[in-house]
């Protein structure tokens, strides 16, 4: 690590106290970086990193709201505003739990560089709330989701910041969202994207962010002259990422044989077949059931529960040539990192955020897999979300094939740009920082272009 680096980061951890996520975050970025920043002294002249690492804007608001019994309950609502170098803020918004302030930031910075490596013109932004929406009702839901618009409208527009959904904010929550938008701002516009097909949304964005990380692993796959048919594949999640991730890898010929929730996971030895993930979508997305009752129906499946606090997760422990985590950051430590190259995985492509912890991160790329990090491999979903915006503004609606073309594309640039990079900076193969160097230049000239603001 060089002496800035070091420096950067402790900046960054005394500035931002108790938030671990993302100091993980800029130390992956920054390491990446060090070469860039030698031999473009100018950048460190203008302080870029320093400013990067530092949210434009955060918003941090109240949300009370009385639910169906009659009960008030409080939740804390964000917004982060992070860069707007290359265009607004463009970012989902996550509803659980687990939701703070820190994990908010991280994945803020991540959709700066993400959203620069789409080519399109997005900043960065990310957002949500400590809301819970598991077992709560349409109708709760649905209050929830517009005590949290009554403040987020006034900060948000198709031109400054347009949110999308992520984890636990889907199709449902984002109809609910814009309604209250809408009634609020009296406009119809492309504030919010991932929305219904008969008010605005794009055709295969519920499928990009999945599409485009098995397209990533496509491209990988392709440096070595290999497919993905016949490829066996662990997958994690059961969510949005996860389900359409499964069915385009089914599509191009590999094999699924796991699935999971915050529960548990199940492992199908005979592979998830078409139908089968048609029982999972009704199962996840209508019934909103939990993942055990796969194997209720499919005999075929074995079901083991996980409580999150194993020393490994056994999900990742199965032979096999593929793996594409898709439930949420740090689901995979060195452990199962070291576990998954064991058994002979080759090829990892990240459909969520940040999933894998520095110390796997260095298992892959010191065993020389085809590694695909988040910021570039589930990039897929924020470039739909980027097409819907440029749909909305031509009033125009593009047909599944145009979409799926242009997303296909898109995908296959982003793999041209970290193969580019990782090369001229001397790390052939590396796609983390293929992606975060050829993330960070753009950003970083349009910044320098812009004047110190
Ligand atoms: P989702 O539809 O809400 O699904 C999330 C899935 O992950 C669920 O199966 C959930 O299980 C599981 N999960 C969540 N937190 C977990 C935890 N702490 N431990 C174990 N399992 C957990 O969300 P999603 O949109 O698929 O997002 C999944 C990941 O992809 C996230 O990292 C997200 O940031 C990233 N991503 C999403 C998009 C997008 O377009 N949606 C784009 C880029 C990246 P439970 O149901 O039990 O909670």
């Amino acid at each position: 690590m060089s002496d800035y680096v070091k420096e950067l980061m402790a900046m960054v951890k005394a500035k931002n106290q108790a938030e671990p996520e993302f100091h993980q975050a800029v130390q992956e970025v920054a390491d990446s970086l060090s070469l860039v920043l030698e031999r473009h002294p100018e950048y460190r002249t203008a302080r870029i990193l320093e400013r990067i690492v530092e949210p434009e804007r955060i918003i941090v608001f109240r949300v009370p709201w009385v639910d169906s019994k009659g009960d008030v309950n409080v939740n804390r609502g964000f917004r982060i505003e992070m860069n707007s170098a290359i265009g607004p803020y463009k970012g989902g918004l996550r509803f659980h739990p687990s939701v703070n302030l820190g994990i908010l930031k991280f994945l803020a910075f991540e959709q700066v560089f993400k959203n620069s490596l789409t080519t399109l013109p997005m900043g960065g932004g990310k957002g949500g709330s400590d809301f819970d929406p598991k077992g709560k009702s349409d109708v709760d839901v649905m209050r929830f989701c517009q005590a949290f618009m009554n403040e987020l409208f006034r900060h948000i527009g198709p031109d400054t910041d347009v949110p999308a959904g992520d984890i636990g904010v889907g199709g449902r929550e984002i109809g609910y969202l814009f309604g209250q938008y809408k009634k609020l701002r009296n406009e119809f516009t492309g504030v919010l994207t991932g929305k219904g097909l008969n008010w605005g949304g794009s055709l295969i964005r519920p499928e990009a962010t999945g599409y485009g990380s098995v397209y990533f692993a496509a491209e990988m796959l392709g440096t070595r002259r290999q497919t993905l048919e016949g490829k066996k594949c662990l997958v994690s999640g059961s969510g949005n990422v996860a389900q359409y991730t499964t069915e385009k890898i089914i599509q191009l010929g590999g094999k699924v044989v796991t699935l999971s929730d915050s529960n548990g996971y199940i492992y199908d030895e005979e592979g998830i077949t078409k139908e089968k993930l048609a029982f999972l979508m009704e199962l996840k997305n209508v019934r909103r059931g939990r993942m055990k009752e796969y194997t209720d129906k499919y005999k075929s499946a074995v079901y083991a529960p996980l409580t999150g606090k194993e020393e490994f997760n056994p999900l990742w422990n199965h032979k096999a040539d593929c793996a594409f985590p898709s439930a949420t950051q740090n689901e995979i430590n060195e452990k199962d990192a070291r576990n998954l190259v064991h058994n002979g995985v080759y090829v990892v492509s990240e459909g969520a955020n940040m999933p894998t912890m520095p110390d796997g991160v260095k298992v892959f790329l010191d065993a020389k897999i085809l590694y695909g990090p988040g910021k570039a491999a589930n990039a897929g979903g924020v470039s739909t979300s980027g097409l819907e915006m440029s749909q909305n503004a031509m009033r125009l609606a593009w047909s599944r094939e145009e979409v799926d073309s242009r997303l296909h594309g898109i995908m296959k640039n982003i793999h041209k740009t970290c193969v580019t990079f990782a090369e001229r900076f001397g790390t052939p193969g590396n796609y983390v920082n293929g992606a975060n160097i050829g993330g960070f230049l753009k950003v970083a000239d349009a910044m320098m272009d812009q004047g110190v603001v």
